[in-house]
Protein backbone atom coordinates (compact mmCIF):
# COMPACT_ATOMS: atom_id res chain seq x y z
CA UNK A 1 0.00 0.00 0.00
CA UNK A 2 1.49 3.33 -1.16
CA UNK A 3 -1.53 5.48 -0.88
CA UNK A 4 -0.58 7.81 2.07
CA UNK A 5 -2.75 10.99 2.15
CA UNK A 6 -4.35 11.32 5.37
CA UNK A 7 -7.65 11.35 6.11
CA UNK A 8 -7.60 14.73 7.90
CA UNK A 9 -9.90 15.59 11.12
CA UNK A 10 -13.38 17.12 10.47
CA UNK A 11 -13.90 14.04 8.01
CA UNK A 12 -16.77 11.60 9.08
CA UNK A 13 -15.47 8.24 9.84
CA UNK A 14 -17.44 4.83 9.61
CA UNK A 15 -18.21 2.37 12.00
CA UNK A 16 -19.84 -0.96 11.63
CA UNK A 17 -21.66 -1.74 15.24
CA UNK A 18 -22.84 0.07 17.81
CA UNK A 19 -21.60 -1.80 20.98
CA UNK A 20 -19.12 -0.38 23.58
CA UNK A 21 -16.28 -1.12 21.70
CA UNK A 22 -17.97 1.26 18.69
CA UNK A 23 -18.39 3.59 21.42
CA UNK A 24 -14.94 3.92 23.03
CA UNK A 25 -13.79 4.35 19.14
CA UNK A 26 -16.24 7.04 18.71
CA UNK A 27 -15.24 8.78 21.57
CA UNK A 28 -11.53 8.86 20.86
CA UNK A 29 -12.28 9.96 17.38
CA UNK A 30 -14.47 12.90 18.40
CA UNK A 31 -11.66 14.05 20.77
CA UNK A 32 -9.23 14.64 17.71
CA UNK A 33 -12.36 16.18 15.74
CA UNK A 34 -13.38 13.60 13.74
CA UNK A 35 -17.41 12.74 13.24
CA UNK A 36 -18.58 9.26 12.86
CA UNK A 37 -21.17 8.03 11.54
CA UNK A 38 -22.66 4.14 13.32
CA UNK A 39 -24.61 2.00 10.99
CA UNK A 40 -26.15 -0.11 13.46
CA UNK A 41 -29.64 -1.33 13.56
CA UNK A 42 -30.67 -1.05 17.26
CA UNK A 43 -31.72 2.45 18.38
CA UNK A 44 -29.96 4.15 21.23
CA UNK A 45 -26.82 1.94 21.27
CA UNK A 46 -23.97 2.52 23.50
CA UNK A 47 -21.99 3.51 20.06
CA UNK A 48 -24.99 5.80 18.57
CA UNK A 49 -25.24 7.72 21.88
CA UNK A 50 -21.90 9.48 21.49
CA UNK A 51 -22.01 9.40 17.50
CA UNK A 52 -22.10 12.14 15.28
CA UNK A 53 -24.81 10.24 12.98
CA UNK A 54 -26.42 6.82 13.14
CA UNK A 55 -27.65 4.97 10.37
CA UNK A 56 -30.58 2.33 11.86
CA UNK A 57 -30.06 -0.39 9.77
CA UNK A 58 -29.06 -4.13 9.68
CA UNK A 59 -25.34 -4.40 8.67
CA UNK A 60 -26.22 -5.82 5.52
CA UNK A 61 -29.09 -3.26 4.21
CA UNK A 62 -27.38 -2.14 0.80
CA UNK A 63 -29.08 1.31 0.97
CA UNK A 64 -27.51 1.61 4.53
CA UNK A 65 -23.76 0.42 3.74
CA UNK A 66 -24.23 3.16 0.72
CA UNK A 67 -25.44 5.76 2.94
CA UNK A 68 -22.54 5.08 5.29
CA UNK A 69 -20.27 5.19 1.88
CA UNK A 70 -21.35 7.89 0.67
CA UNK A 71 -20.57 10.02 3.93
CA UNK A 72 -17.35 8.56 5.20
CA UNK A 73 -13.65 7.95 3.16
CA UNK A 74 -13.18 5.40 5.49
CA UNK A 75 -14.49 2.99 7.80
CA UNK A 76 -13.91 0.16 10.34
CA UNK A 77 -15.46 -2.09 12.52
CA UNK A 78 -16.08 -3.51 16.26
CA UNK A 79 -17.42 -7.01 16.04
CA UNK A 80 -15.81 -9.86 14.14
CA UNK A 81 -18.80 -11.15 12.72
CA UNK A 82 -19.42 -7.75 10.61
CA UNK A 83 -20.44 -9.13 6.70
CA UNK A 84 -17.35 -9.42 5.31
CA UNK A 85 -19.35 -9.16 2.23
CA UNK A 86 -20.99 -5.52 3.82
CA UNK A 87 -16.53 -4.53 3.91
CA UNK A 88 -16.50 -5.45 0.41
CA UNK A 89 -19.46 -3.22 -0.55
CA UNK A 90 -18.05 -0.02 1.23
CA UNK A 91 -14.83 -0.67 -0.76
CA UNK A 92 -16.70 -1.13 -3.98
CA UNK A 93 -18.23 2.42 -3.49
CA UNK A 94 -14.60 3.77 -2.81
CA UNK A 95 -14.79 3.51 1.35
CA UNK A 96 -11.49 2.59 2.70
CA UNK A 97 -12.22 -0.59 5.21
CA UNK A 98 -9.95 -1.25 8.18
CA UNK A 99 -9.45 -3.54 8.95
CA UNK A 100 -9.98 -4.53 4.96
CA UNK A 101 -12.35 -7.17 4.01
CA UNK A 102 -10.23 -10.32 3.30
CA UNK A 103 -8.58 -10.16 6.96
CA UNK A 104 -12.19 -10.23 8.80
CA UNK A 105 -13.06 -12.48 6.79
CA UNK A 106 -9.84 -15.30 7.82
CA UNK A 107 -10.94 -14.25 11.73
CA UNK A 108 -14.34 -15.17 11.29
CA UNK A 109 -13.67 -18.61 10.42
CA UNK A 110 -11.31 -20.90 13.26
CA UNK A 111 -10.30 -23.33 10.94
CA UNK A 112 -9.65 -20.57 8.27
CA UNK A 113 -8.09 -18.68 11.16
CA UNK A 114 -5.75 -21.50 12.26
CA UNK A 115 -4.43 -22.59 9.03
CA UNK A 116 -3.53 -18.72 8.44
CA UNK A 117 -1.27 -18.16 11.77
CA UNK A 118 0.06 -21.40 11.33
CA UNK A 119 1.03 -21.90 7.75
CA UNK A 120 1.63 -18.34 6.10
CA UNK A 121 2.62 -16.64 9.38
CA UNK A 122 4.85 -19.26 11.00
CA UNK A 123 3.18 -18.99 13.99
CA UNK A 124 2.59 -21.83 16.36
CA UNK A 125 -1.02 -22.47 17.35
CA UNK A 126 -2.61 -25.42 19.74
CA UNK A 127 -2.90 -28.90 18.27
CA UNK A 128 -6.13 -29.16 16.23
CA UNK A 129 -7.82 -30.51 13.58
CA UNK A 130 -10.86 -29.73 11.27
CA UNK A 131 -14.30 -31.49 11.75
CA UNK A 132 -16.52 -30.53 9.12
CA UNK A 133 -18.60 -34.16 9.08
CA UNK A 134 -19.15 -37.15 11.63
CA UNK A 135 -16.14 -39.07 9.60
CA UNK A 136 -13.88 -36.18 10.70
CA UNK A 137 -15.31 -36.79 13.77
CA UNK A 138 -14.78 -40.10 13.84
CA UNK A 139 -11.12 -40.23 12.56
CA UNK A 140 -9.66 -37.41 15.23
CA UNK A 141 -5.96 -38.26 15.98
CA UNK A 142 -6.44 -40.46 19.06
CA UNK A 143 -3.61 -37.94 20.67
CA UNK A 144 -5.55 -34.83 20.39
CA UNK A 145 -8.13 -35.89 23.54
CA UNK A 146 -8.82 -34.60 25.87
CA UNK A 147 -9.78 -31.50 23.69
CA UNK A 148 -12.07 -28.67 22.87
CA UNK A 149 -14.83 -28.69 19.84
CA UNK A 150 -15.63 -25.16 19.04
CA UNK A 151 -17.92 -24.42 16.37
CA UNK A 152 -15.63 -22.36 13.77
CA UNK A 153 -18.08 -19.58 12.86
CA UNK A 154 -19.85 -17.11 15.21
CA UNK A 155 -18.00 -18.64 18.83
CA UNK A 156 -17.50 -15.70 21.70
CA UNK A 157 -17.48 -15.75 25.34
CA UNK A 158 -16.43 -19.35 25.24
CA UNK A 159 -20.33 -20.18 23.34
CA UNK A 160 -20.07 -23.26 20.87
CA UNK A 161 -17.56 -24.86 22.63
CA UNK A 162 -18.01 -28.38 24.28
CA UNK A 163 -15.51 -30.22 26.37
CA UNK A 164 -14.92 -33.87 25.67
CA UNK A 165 -12.78 -36.45 27.26
CA UNK A 166 -13.05 -38.98 24.63
CA UNK A 167 -14.59 -39.98 20.88
CA UNK A 168 -18.17 -41.14 21.76
CA UNK A 169 -18.62 -37.28 23.26
CA UNK A 170 -16.87 -35.73 20.18
CA UNK A 171 -19.46 -37.18 18.03
CA UNK A 172 -22.48 -36.16 20.35
CA UNK A 173 -20.85 -32.94 20.97
CA UNK A 174 -20.21 -32.69 17.00
CA UNK A 175 -23.96 -33.84 16.83
CA UNK A 176 -25.29 -31.43 18.91
CA UNK A 177 -24.36 -28.56 16.61
CA UNK A 178 -26.32 -29.73 13.97
CA UNK A 179 -23.47 -30.50 12.07
CA UNK A 180 -22.00 -27.07 11.48
CA UNK A 181 -18.44 -26.86 10.88
CA UNK A 182 -16.19 -26.63 13.80
CA UNK A 183 -12.31 -27.28 15.20
CA UNK A 184 -11.60 -30.21 17.73
CA UNK A 185 -8.42 -28.57 19.48
CA UNK A 186 -6.09 -30.83 22.46
CA UNK A 187 -6.71 -29.47 25.92
CA UNK A 188 -3.63 -27.44 27.13
CA UNK A 189 -2.32 -26.98 30.35
CA UNK A 190 -2.39 -23.01 30.57
CA UNK A 191 -0.03 -21.21 32.72
CA UNK A 192 -1.11 -17.58 31.48
CA UNK A 193 -3.84 -16.08 29.28
CA UNK A 194 -2.06 -13.01 27.00
CA UNK A 195 -3.17 -11.01 24.69
CA UNK A 196 -1.04 -8.60 22.66
CA UNK A 197 -3.16 -6.02 20.63
CA UNK A 198 -1.16 -4.80 17.31
CA UNK A 199 -1.98 -1.78 15.19
CA UNK A 200 -0.74 -1.30 12.01
CA UNK A 201 -1.15 1.59 9.63
CA UNK A 202 -1.87 1.73 5.82
CA UNK A 203 1.67 2.19 5.13
CA UNK A 204 2.30 -0.62 6.67
CA UNK A 205 3.93 0.95 10.23
CA UNK A 206 3.01 -1.41 13.34
CA UNK A 207 2.95 -0.49 16.88
CA UNK A 208 2.19 -3.26 19.92
CA UNK A 209 1.41 -2.42 23.36
CA UNK A 210 2.66 -4.25 26.38
CA UNK A 211 0.87 -7.94 26.68
CA UNK A 212 -2.07 -8.32 28.93
CA UNK A 213 -2.45 -11.26 31.34
CA UNK A 214 -6.77 -12.02 31.40
CA UNK A 215 -8.74 -14.06 33.68
CA UNK A 216 -11.90 -15.28 31.97
CA UNK A 217 -15.58 -15.88 34.63
CA UNK A 218 -17.79 -18.16 32.42
CA UNK A 219 -15.95 -17.51 29.31
CA UNK A 220 -16.39 -13.88 29.66
CA UNK A 221 -13.15 -11.81 30.43
CA UNK A 222 -13.46 -10.30 33.97
CA UNK A 223 -9.67 -9.13 35.28
CA UNK A 224 -6.83 -8.12 32.69
CA UNK A 225 -3.50 -7.22 34.23
CA UNK A 226 -1.45 -4.69 32.16
CA UNK A 227 1.23 -5.51 32.21
CA UNK A 228 1.57 -9.15 32.27
CA UNK A 229 3.60 -11.02 34.41
CA UNK A 230 6.01 -12.75 32.31
CA UNK A 231 9.73 -12.61 31.50
CA UNK A 232 10.96 -9.87 28.60
CA UNK A 233 11.80 -12.79 26.46
CA UNK A 234 8.13 -13.98 26.57
CA UNK A 235 7.11 -10.79 25.82
CA UNK A 236 9.04 -9.71 23.02
CA UNK A 237 7.89 -12.93 21.39
CA UNK A 238 4.62 -12.35 21.75
CA UNK A 239 4.99 -9.18 20.27
CA UNK A 240 6.61 -10.23 17.72
CA UNK A 241 4.03 -13.02 16.72
CA UNK A 242 1.41 -10.75 16.36
CA UNK A 243 4.00 -7.96 14.42
CA UNK A 244 3.95 -11.28 12.28
CA UNK A 245 0.43 -12.25 12.02
CA UNK A 246 -1.05 -8.40 11.28
CA UNK A 247 2.04 -8.58 8.46
CA UNK A 248 0.79 -11.39 7.05
CA UNK A 249 -2.84 -10.41 6.74
CA UNK A 250 -1.77 -7.15 5.45
CA UNK A 251 -3.73 -5.81 8.02
CA UNK A 252 -4.52 -2.37 8.65
CA UNK A 253 -6.47 -0.92 12.08
CA UNK A 254 -6.32 -2.42 15.44
CA UNK A 255 -6.00 -6.85 15.81
CA UNK A 256 -5.96 -8.25 18.73
CA UNK A 257 -4.05 -11.65 19.21
CA UNK A 258 -4.95 -14.11 22.08
CA UNK A 259 -1.92 -16.23 23.41
CA UNK A 260 -1.84 -19.28 25.82
CA UNK A 261 0.93 -19.54 27.62
CA UNK A 262 1.94 -23.27 28.51
CA UNK A 263 3.04 -24.44 31.67
CA UNK A 264 6.34 -25.21 30.03
CA UNK A 265 6.61 -21.71 28.69
CA UNK A 266 5.80 -22.76 24.90
CA UNK A 267 3.71 -19.62 23.58
CA UNK A 268 0.59 -20.68 20.64
CA UNK A 269 -1.98 -18.60 18.88
CA UNK A 270 -5.22 -18.84 20.60
CA UNK A 271 -7.31 -16.91 18.56
CA UNK A 272 -7.69 -13.46 16.55
CA UNK A 273 -10.52 -10.27 17.07
CA UNK A 274 -9.85 -7.94 14.40
CA UNK A 275 -10.74 -4.82 16.37
CA UNK A 276 -10.15 -3.33 19.49
CA UNK A 277 -10.45 -5.96 22.42
CA UNK A 278 -11.61 -5.79 26.24
CA UNK A 279 -7.98 -7.04 27.19
CA UNK A 280 -7.22 -3.62 25.58
CA UNK A 281 -9.61 -1.51 27.82
CA UNK A 282 -6.39 -0.68 30.56
CA UNK A 283 -4.82 1.16 27.59
CA UNK A 284 -7.34 4.16 27.88
CA UNK A 285 -5.85 4.99 31.35
CA UNK A 286 -2.71 3.49 31.56
CA UNK A 287 -1.29 4.00 28.12
CA UNK A 288 0.42 7.21 26.16
CA UNK A 289 -2.24 6.29 23.07
CA UNK A 290 -4.97 4.03 23.71
CA UNK A 291 -6.54 1.13 21.14
CA UNK A 292 -9.20 3.48 20.07
CA UNK A 293 -6.77 6.23 19.22
CA UNK A 294 -4.76 3.99 17.69
CA UNK A 295 -7.70 2.65 15.48
CA UNK A 296 -8.53 6.19 14.69
CA UNK A 297 -4.69 6.82 13.41
CA UNK A 298 -4.45 3.78 11.33
CA UNK A 299 -7.82 4.11 9.48
CA UNK A 300 -7.12 7.97 8.70
CA UNK A 301 -3.49 7.50 7.57
CA UNK A 302 -2.05 9.01 10.16
CA UNK A 303 0.98 8.48 12.19
CA UNK A 304 0.40 5.78 14.81
CA UNK A 305 0.68 7.34 18.61
CA UNK A 306 3.25 5.87 21.44
CA UNK A 307 2.32 2.91 23.06
CA UNK A 308 4.03 3.13 25.64
CA UNK A 309 2.59 2.74 29.34
CA UNK A 310 2.83 5.34 32.19
CA UNK A 311 1.41 3.28 35.19
CA UNK A 312 0.31 0.03 35.48
CA UNK A 313 -2.83 -1.30 35.61
CA UNK A 314 -6.11 -3.57 36.45
CA UNK A 315 -9.25 -3.80 34.67
CA UNK A 316 -12.42 -5.34 36.12
CA UNK A 317 -15.08 -6.17 34.01
CA UNK A 318 -18.51 -5.17 35.02
CA UNK A 319 -21.08 -7.00 34.39
CA UNK A 320 -25.04 -6.97 34.86
CA UNK A 321 -25.28 -9.30 37.84
CA UNK A 322 -23.68 -6.31 39.99
CA UNK A 323 -26.91 -4.63 39.60
CA UNK A 324 -28.98 -7.57 41.83
CA UNK A 325 -27.92 -7.85 45.16
CA UNK A 326 -27.72 -11.41 47.58
CA UNK A 327 -31.13 -11.54 47.63
CA UNK A 328 -31.71 -10.40 43.97
CA UNK A 329 -33.24 -7.58 44.31
CA UNK A 330 -32.15 -4.62 41.39
CA UNK A 331 -29.97 -1.60 43.11
CA UNK A 332 -27.00 0.38 41.58
CA UNK A 333 -23.80 -0.12 42.33
CA UNK A 334 -22.30 2.10 44.37
CA UNK A 335 -20.08 4.65 42.32
CA UNK A 336 -19.34 7.26 44.67
CA UNK A 337 -17.38 4.49 46.85
CA UNK A 338 -15.98 3.22 43.55
CA UNK A 339 -14.75 6.30 42.05
CA UNK A 340 -13.16 7.64 45.84
CA UNK A 341 -10.50 4.54 45.76
CA UNK A 342 -7.28 6.84 44.30
CA UNK A 343 -6.71 5.25 40.41
CA UNK A 344 -9.82 3.70 39.75
CA UNK A 345 -11.45 5.29 36.63
CA UNK A 346 -14.89 4.21 35.72
CA UNK A 347 -16.36 3.23 32.18
CA UNK A 348 -20.12 2.65 31.51
CA UNK A 349 -21.51 2.13 28.60
CA UNK A 350 -24.66 3.77 28.81
CA UNK A 351 -26.83 0.33 28.12
CA UNK A 352 -30.24 0.93 29.48
CA UNK A 353 -31.28 -2.31 31.42
CA UNK A 354 -28.36 -4.18 33.59
CA UNK A 355 -28.85 -8.20 32.76
CA UNK A 356 -26.91 -11.08 34.13
CA UNK A 357 -23.85 -11.64 32.00
CA UNK A 358 -24.16 -8.69 29.88
CA UNK A 359 -21.27 -6.44 29.74
CA UNK A 360 -22.55 -3.04 31.26
CA UNK A 361 -18.96 -1.53 31.75
CA UNK A 362 -15.25 -1.97 33.30
CA UNK A 363 -13.22 0.19 36.10
CA UNK A 364 -9.80 -0.02 35.53
CA UNK A 365 -7.09 0.85 38.47
CA UNK A 366 -4.02 2.27 37.29
CA UNK A 367 -1.04 3.16 39.94
CA UNK A 368 2.75 3.59 39.80
CA UNK A 369 2.77 -0.46 40.05
CA UNK A 370 1.03 -3.37 39.49
CA UNK A 371 1.07 -4.17 43.02
CA UNK A 372 -0.95 -0.84 43.60
CA UNK A 373 -3.10 -1.10 41.25
CA UNK A 374 -3.92 -4.96 42.79
CA UNK A 375 -4.55 -3.06 46.08
CA UNK A 376 -6.89 -0.79 44.15
CA UNK A 377 -8.72 -3.15 42.33
CA UNK A 378 -9.50 -4.97 45.38
CA UNK A 379 -11.16 -2.08 46.89
CA UNK A 380 -13.08 -1.75 43.90
CA UNK A 381 -14.23 -5.49 43.95
CA UNK A 382 -14.99 -5.52 47.96
CA UNK A 383 -17.36 -2.27 46.58
CA UNK A 384 -19.00 -3.99 43.61
CA UNK A 385 -19.22 -7.37 45.68
P1 LIG B 1 -13.94 -17.43 22.61
O1 LIG B 1 -14.13 -17.00 21.20
O2 LIG B 1 -15.21 -17.84 23.25
O3 LIG B 1 -13.13 -16.43 23.41
P2 LIG B 1 -11.62 -19.18 22.88
O4 LIG B 1 -11.14 -20.06 21.80
O5 LIG B 1 -10.77 -18.01 23.22
O6 LIG B 1 -13.10 -18.77 22.49
O7 LIG B 1 -11.85 -20.08 24.17
C1 LIG B 1 -12.41 -19.57 25.38
C2 LIG B 1 -11.59 -19.99 26.57
O8 LIG B 1 -11.56 -21.41 26.72
C3 LIG B 1 -10.13 -19.56 26.48
O9 LIG B 1 -9.95 -18.24 26.88
C4 LIG B 1 -9.47 -20.61 27.40
O10 LIG B 1 -9.64 -20.24 28.74
C5 LIG B 1 -10.29 -21.86 27.16
N1 LIG B 1 -9.66 -22.67 26.09
C6 LIG B 1 -9.93 -22.58 24.77
N2 LIG B 1 -9.21 -23.45 24.05
C7 LIG B 1 -8.44 -24.12 24.93
C8 LIG B 1 -7.47 -25.18 24.82
N3 LIG B 1 -7.15 -25.70 23.63
N4 LIG B 1 -6.90 -25.64 25.96
C9 LIG B 1 -7.25 -25.13 27.17
N5 LIG B 1 -8.14 -24.14 27.34
C10 LIG B 1 -8.75 -23.64 26.25
MG1 LIG C 1 -11.15 -15.95 23.26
Amino acid sequence: MTETKPILPGATLGLMGGGQLGRMFAQAAAAMGYRVAVLEPQHGAPAAEVSAEHIEAPYNDADGLDRLAERCPCATTEFENVPAESLRRLAAKGTLTAPPAHAVAVTQDRNVEKHFVESVAGVPVAPHCAVLSEEDAAGVDEALFPGILKTARLGYDGKGQYRVKNRDELLQAFRSTNGVECVFEKMLPLKLELSVIVCRSLTGETKTFDAAENYHRNGILAVSVLPARISEAIAEKARAHAVRIADALEYVGVLCVEFFLLEDDTLLVNELAPRPHNSGHATIDACVTSQYEEQVRAMTGMPLGDTSRHSSAVMLNILGDEWFDAENRFRDPDWQAVLAVPGAKLHLYGKKEARRARKMGHVTCVAPTLDEAFERARAVARILG
